[in-house]
């Protein structure tokens, strides 16, 4: 049986490093970190999220802004948010909660962000500061993953780790991190061949796919370690929805030295992390050095 890596507890022990780091922040150059978080429209997840975003922000010890916009305000107007938001030194952070009313180009409002206040690291300049080794704010989820992985293996260095999928929120930053790792990293994506087979080779899977429990037990290396982002919302047996993730969890246990579960698994670290590039941001914007990078 596989040891669980237990996501919810590893989650909590980020948020409690970012709020010492906030308090170091706070006395030793009365600099209070601050996140600010756009949400337009009425979108019952992105409500929820934003919440709990903006109540965890608080209890790390940061400043927490909530700009509520109505579904109908203009590009224009979310522009002009987000250039204020960029020339506002109390906000070190910007998160803007996708996904953005139709009306809305959501690429031209993520590219409008100040890459140094970019705290979901989808700027393309933080993208380019990933792969070329750079001091970068990195996507929550992959660096999620990433911790959650060493909390098995400390080094990570050396290990086959096969990643499933390519998108740029998941995929290839987790692909990046992995590399920094000194990984030997294979990407696999919808038109790889044998997929079971290159699985079959991984001492590290991480599973994004959106797939409800695609990779199976008898893909799976004996003692690998096993990282599923997928969140999938299914009806099961009993008529009743739940969650699943990208990886059948009950074959794969039996095979795995280690495994993260759906739900509590890889989900609880994205706002963590989300705290722990904010506090990040405030350090490098003010040229300190930080305890995160
Ligand atoms: P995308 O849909 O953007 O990307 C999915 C990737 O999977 C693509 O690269 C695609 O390949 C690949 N793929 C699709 N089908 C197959 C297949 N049959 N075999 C191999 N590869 C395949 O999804 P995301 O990266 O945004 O998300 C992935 C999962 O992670 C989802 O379940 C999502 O809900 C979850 N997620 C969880 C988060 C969290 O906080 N825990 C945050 C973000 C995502 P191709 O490029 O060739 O099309």
């Amino acid at each position: 049986m596989a040891q669980i890596i237990d996501g919810k507890k590893i989650a909590a022990d980020v948020r409690a490093q970012v709020a010492a780091e906030v308090q170091r922040l706070v006395s030793e150059n009365g600099l209070k970190p601050g996140l600010a978080v756009v949400l337009v429209g009425e979108d019952p997840a992105s409500k929820v999220y934003v919440k709990n975003k903006a109540q965890q922000t608080v209890e790390v010890g940061m400043n927490s802004w909530e700009h509520r916009l109505p579904a109908e305000t203009s590009e224009a107007d979310v522009l002009a948010l987000v250039d204020k938001l960029n020339n506002d030194p109390a906000c070190h952070g910007i998160l803007v909660q996708l996904p953005l009313p139709k009306h809305i180009n959501s690429e031209k409002v993520l590219n409008s962000i100040n890459p140094d206040k970019d705290v979901d690291g989808f700027h393309p300049v933080n993208v380019g500061r990933l792969w070329v080794g750079e001091r970068a704010l990195v996507p929550c989820t992959p660096t999620g993953s990433v911790i959650l992985a060493k909390t098995v293996a400390p080094s990570l260095a050396g290990l086959n780790a096969v990643v499933i999928g390519r998108s740029n929120i998941v995929g290839k930053p987790v692909a990046a991190l992995l590399l920094r790792e000194n990984c030997t990293v294979t990407v696999a994506h919808s038109r790889t061949k044998d997929l079971a087979g290159v699985v079959k080779g991984a001492d590290l899977v991480v599973a994004a796919v959106g797939i409800p429990e695609m990779v199976r037990g008898d893909w799976i290396k004996p003692g690998a370690i096993v990282i599923d982002v997928g969140i999938n919302r299914i009806t099961g047996p009993d008529g009743k929805g739940k969650l699943v993730g990208d990886v059948n969890y009950a074959e794969c246990e039996k095979v795995a030295g280690a495994i993260t579960p759906v739900p509590g698994g890889v989900g609880p670290m994205t706002i963590a992390c989300l705290l722990r590039n904010a506090a990040q941001a405030a350090a490098m914007q003010n040229n300190l050095k930080s305890a995160f990078a």
